[in-house]
């Protein structure tokens, strides 16, 4: 029987191994062959991404599925410096304590591969999202190591986006009157974006983020292209949605106010925000606690300004979701940096291994054996609770 020792083992290899987004070659296949060994029915390169796998087991008897959520990439020059090599491995443990101990349904693994967007398959949680991959699963649950036990962190929505404005180029002293200067609609963007900024709403935590890419070559040459390149975040999707709005019309009155002509590109997926389930978030808590660990009040940690964007906010949307913040290094530790790192190849991080791969499976149980709270969990994602 694969223990937590024998994981956590797996979690360092993987945390050796450091592979970054879209490339996680090795660590997938080590989790996949595992899980294969375990009586897993594997489906590896699911979906037409390479790195990523879906790995099923029925338990004997009709019921729901359970899905666990599988992140292996480490950041560029960091290494695992978010400790995805964590989640890899609790994601696994989660799903073979389960199938050990539930009797209902089915358990599943997700292999998600590039959680941080360096690679081709970007965000790959949404891709799969809207392919539909997730269709048939009545939960998903996961953990990510960080500085506390928490449940519920709320995450931005963000759309990052690309602005092309397309002027003439001219002599700017012989005939300036023929020029049409694409860097003077870029100019005027980054400004009017930044006056916008005092007129959205301020409980919806909305953050720009902007750049100018390309702005000319020669100060005697109309610059016939400008490029300016922008991140746009909420706590609220449709805000989010609003906000884009709002930027199209400024880049249209650009346009106009100076004739240089534009496009605007989505770069990437739109990241949602998270959608909380609180029957999951109570349940998790209760696991935690049995494995005597106090987690932040829910209260506390729902309330949090949210800083970063995640993928996995976009299943939240589809389907009632669970992560358990699960504490590997100090209060205050610098994430995406060689500390953090660390603290994902230590001796707490095993421990955190340990914990949260319970705790996920408990919840995880709950949702196949006991239907009652099945349902609970259900009507509360479905708005009529
Ligand atoms: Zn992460």
């Amino acid at each position: 029987m694969f223990s937590d020792d024998e994981g956590w083992a797996m979690a360092l290899a993987i945390h050796k191994l450091a592979e970054t987004g879209s490339k996680e070659y090795e660590s997938s296949k080590i989790l996949e062959d595992l899980l294969e060994k375990e009586g897993f029915t594997v489906e590896r390169g699911y979906s037409g991404i390479p790195t990523a796998f879906r790995a099923t087991k029925y338990l004997g008897s009709p019921g729901p599925t359970v899905a666990f959520l599988a992140e292996y990439d480490a950041l560029p020059g960091v290494g695992h410096a978010c400790g995805h090599n964590i989640i890899a491995v609790a994601a696994v443990l989660a799903a073979l304590k389960t199938s050990r101990t539930a009797h209902h349904g089915s358990v599943a693994v997700y292999g998600t591969p590039d959680e941080e967007g360096s690679g081709e398959f970007a965000g790959s949680k949404i891709l799969l999202a809207e392919k539909n991959c997730f269709a048939g699963v009545d939960a998903a649950l996961m953990t990510h190591p960080g500085t506390s036990w928490s449940l519920g962190s709320p995450s931005l929505a963000v759309q990052d986006l690309r602005v092309t404005f397309k002027g003439y180029a001219s002599h700017e002293a012989a005939s300036p009157e023929k020029g049409v200067s694409a860097l003077d609609a870029a100019i005027l963007t980054y400004t009017a974006v930044n006056m916008m900024r005092q007129h959205v709403r301020r409980d919806m935590n909305v953050v720009i983020h902007g750049v100018i890419r390309e702005g000319g070559q020669a100060s005697n040459v109309t610059p016939d292209k400008a490029v300016l390149v922008y991140g746009l975040r909420s706590s609220d999707s449709d805000y989010l949605e609003e906000l884009i709005k709002k930027f199209r019309l400024i880049v249209q009155g650009c346009s106009l106010a100076t004739n240089a002509s534009y496009t605007i590109d989505m770069i990437g997926p739109m990241f949602s925000s998270t959608k909380f389930s609180f029957e999951l978030m109570k349940a998790g808590e209760e696991a935690l606690r049995s494995l005597g660990i106090e987690p932040k009040s829910l209260a506390e940690s729902t309330a949090e300004i949210p800083k970063g964007s995640t993928d996995f906010a976009n299943i939240s949307q589809r389907v009632p979701s669970l992560e358990i913040t699960s504490k590997i290094a100090p209060e205050g530790t610098p994430w995406h940096s060689e500390m953090s790192a660390r603290a994902a190849s230590s001796e707490e991080g095993r421990v955190a291994l340990r914990i949260a791969s319970d705790a996920l499976s408990k919840v995880a149980q709950r949702l196949l054996d006991e239907p009652a709270f099945l349902q609970r969990v259900k009507l509360e994602f479905e708005g009529r609770k």
